[in-house]
């Protein structure tokens, strides 16, 4: 198992505080990985700073050919990444396998692809006798910091369209998740230039917060939490540096009396659960219409009970657990508080799973009203709550009365109805008739509180490059 940092070319421990790196089925202990120093946070950032300037002077053809082999390396050791991360994470292998891997390798190569039709958008003469172009350009040193849902997938995002276009990077994995990251940066460091792409380790606020305030760093992409966010707004303010933010979700999901039903129930059952609930575009907070409630709540609780998680055999778990019994705890105690409410029930799970491992049951809150912690705030968690309105109108007006502004779905069999309102939504996706399709052609980020960073399509291209003028006179 990979256990080292990249710096530069080297392959170095850290030297700090270890962090224990558990195995969220079992809670068992995979092995302890000391975190970066700030000298070796220092030196991570300069072999990024070294490697930029060749790097940034690259033909978006190298750029691509770097990225097309990295894709394939992945693809070729897709078995043993799903392992890791099934093992790192507690998600089924099969789940990682066969979603999230051919998601990873796909966002690369798009990526490759993009880098090289990437054009300036104007070229002429604005003022007599000079000529005008317009360059898209690499912006230097980028700090990108990921979350713990998807690892490899969350670094696929950030690398992918930092260094197509030009830029290069200090990625740091989230401190509970680093496994794949390692794996990857073996690759990467016999396929990039050294230092192009650097990993460190750590936790958020020791190395995160080095990174963040580097003088070096010209960028920060970041996906996490909205606290994290804010910390590095006020952190890039201090030196103007760009920030990329990706920053969770609590995604409305309104359901029209006339929609499919048992489309309606699979894709929650699909998509309100996945990752268990640990998605910041899950379907979990979903607004009925009065006629199809009754009928909603009843089935959809039917079809939670099936939902296979803590078997022996892995092929029959849909989910796995939580991340960590943190998580846990956090999710259990916003169930609980969620259960006092006399108008609440709740028709399926509500309770931590027995059992080793950090699981917790798929749990349905009927009968949730608009002003509920369960329905403003984000579980991150295997958890579903289920409002009735009354008209649409109120059905909008509740979808968007929230911080975030990440993703959302309508559901109707009136594709105009369902059309009506998507132009309706703050969200930065709406799905209609399903929910959590991604295509790494299409950008995903969102709105309000939920940042305002593209990750995948060419948007996260111009995110991660900087427009330029370059003027020449003739005359
Ligand atoms: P988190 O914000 O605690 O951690 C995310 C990353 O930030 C980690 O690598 C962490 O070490 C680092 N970090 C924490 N404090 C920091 C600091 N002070 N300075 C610098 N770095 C710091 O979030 P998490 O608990 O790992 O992830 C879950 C959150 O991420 C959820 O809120 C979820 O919705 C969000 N998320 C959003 C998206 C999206 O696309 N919008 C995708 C996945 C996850």
């Amino acid at each position: 198992m990979d256990a080292k940092m990249l710096i530069g070319s080297e392959f170095v421990a850290g030297s700090e505080r270890p962090e224990k790196i558990l195995a969220p089925k079992t809670g068992a202990t995979i092995l302890e990985l000391p975190e970066a120093s700030p000298p070796q946070i220092d030196a991570a950032v300069d072999a990024a700073e070294r490697a930029f300037a060749a790097w940034s002077r690259t033909t978006p053809a190298e750029r691509s050919g770097y990225l097309l082999k990295l894709a394939d390396r992945i693809e070729a050791e897709a078995a043993d990444f799903a392992r890791l991360e099934a093992l790192n994470c507690g998600k089924p292998y099969g789940a990682v396998l066969r979603d999230e891997i051919p998601a990873i390798v796909d966002v690369l190569r798009f990526f490759a692809g993009a880098a090289r039709v990437q054009t300036g958008s104007a070229a002429g003469e604005y003022l007599p006798g000079h000529t005008s172009m317009i360059r898209r350009d690499p912006i230097g040193v980028v700090a990108s910091i990921a979350p713990w849902n998807y690892p490899l997938m969350m670094a696929a995002w950030k690398i992918g369209p930092a260094l197509a276009a030009g830029n290069t990077v200090v990625l740091k994995p989230s401190e509970q998740t680093p496994l794949t990251t390692l794996k990857l940066a073996r690759i990467a460091a016999e396929i990039f230039p050294a230092g192009v792409l650097n990993v460190v380790l750590g936790r958020g606020e020791s190395v995160g917060n080095a990174l963040i305030h580097h003088p070096k760093v010209s960028m920060i992409s970041l996906t996490g939490d909205i606290a994290t966010g804010k910390k590095v707004l006020a952190a890039a303010a201090k030196s103007v540096k760009r920030t990329h933010l990706e920053l969770g979700g609590k995604a409305p999901v309104i359901v029209y009396d006339d929609a499919d039903l048992s489309a309606v129930i699979e894709g929650l059952k699909t998509f309100g659960y996945y990752n268990a609930g640990q998605d910041c575009t899950a379907a979990c907070r979903i607004y009925a219409g009065p006629k199809i409630y009754d009928n909603l709540v009843a089935d959809l609780t039917a079809a939670v009970g099936t939902i296979g998680y803590g078997h022996e055999d892995d092929e029959q778990n849909h989910i796995g657990p939580l991340i960590s019994e943190r998580q846990r705890g956090r999710v259990a105690s916003f169930v609980e508080r969620a259960r006092e409410a006399s108008h609440i029930e709740i028709t399926a799970g509500g309770r931590p799973a027995s059992g080793s491992g950090f699981f917790f049951e798929p749990t349905v809150v009927a009968g949730a009203l608009q002003s509920d912690e369960i329905v403003r705030r984000e579980v991150f968690g295997p958890v579903v709550s289920v409002t009735r309105f009354s008209e649409p109108e109120q059905a909008v007006a509740w979808a968007n009365d929230s911080e975030y502004g990440l993703a959302s779905s309508v559901w109707s069999s009136d594709i105009s109805r369902a059309m009506e309102t998507a132009t309706r939504l703050q969200y930065g996706c709406t799905w209609i008739n399903c929910h959590f399709m991604l295509a790494s052609e299409m950008p995903h980020g969102g709105l309000k509180q939920s940042g305002y960073g593209k990750d995948m399509s060419v948007y996260a291209l111009e995110d991660y490059s900087v427009v330029r003028h370059v003027m020449v006179r003739f005359a």
